[in-house]
């Protein structure tokens, strides 16, 4: 670990966040030096003040995503499943209209698709076991973790986390509109995180999650 020089004890009064411009800043991050507000500024186990990045870089500890950053992320995957689909369809357009026949044409689109689709499903698979991660969520640099912060067993998270939440979905509506507005939380836990025991927090750079 390598600081700064400690930082200035006189707090800055006009200085602004690096990150916040119309937020005055609180601290200067013991580690790179920027100004944070309070909203950017976290205190180490070690008593340091720093800036987000710095936090987390340092492995100082855990922050909790931010509900766009999970909102955005879901998206995306469940957005890109489809997207072997959007392909197989386009290239089903453009055979047709090179007048390629039907029944030439169709079978083989179908299986692309699929075998798309499919490989995306196992490539999520492969990033959520190996550290909680989705498509989306790598993009978004946030990842999965148990509440205690430890790893999560894909296990855990197929059913606890998207299985039953999903299908208690299917039987009541009601359910999916509950669990997704439990985001607004204090502690941002929706009901398939407290079904799982889990959380989402930001991915740190250089620990290999992101
Ligand atoms: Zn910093
Ligand atoms: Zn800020």
């Amino acid at each position: 670990m390598h600081f700064q020089n400690e930082p200035a004890s006189s707090e800055p009064t006009s200085a602004r966040c690096a990150k916040h411009p119309s937020a005055s800043a609180t601290t200067i991050c013991s580690r790179c030096g920027s100004y944070a507000c309070t909203q950017c500024q976290y205190v180490g186990v070690n008593g340091q003040d720093y800036c987000v990045d710095c936090f987390l870089r340092e492995g100082q500890g855990q922050v909790l995503a931010g509900r766009g950053e999970r909102f955005i992320a879901n998206l995306v995957d469940q957005f890109i499943i489809f997207l072997p689909w959007f392909g197989a369809v386009f290239l089903e357009v453009l055979l047709s209209e090179a007048n390629v026949e039907q029944g030439v044409r169709s079978g083989p689109i179908s299986l692309l698709g699929l075998l798309g689709t499919l490989a995306i499903a196992v490539y999520q698979l492969y990033l959520v076991s190996r550290n909680g991660q989705t498509i989306g969520k790598r993009m978004m640099k946030i990842r999965v973790v148990r509440t205690d912060g430890s790893r999560v067993s894909l296990g855990r998270i197929l059913v606890l986390r998207n299985l039953i939440p999903g299908g208690l979905g299917s039987l009541c509506g009601l359910f999916s509109l509950i669990d997704a507005l439990l985001i607004f939380n204090e502690d941002r836990r929706c009901v398939h995180d407290m079904l799982a025991d889990t959380k989402v927090i930001k991915a740190s750079s250089e620990s290999g999650d992101v």
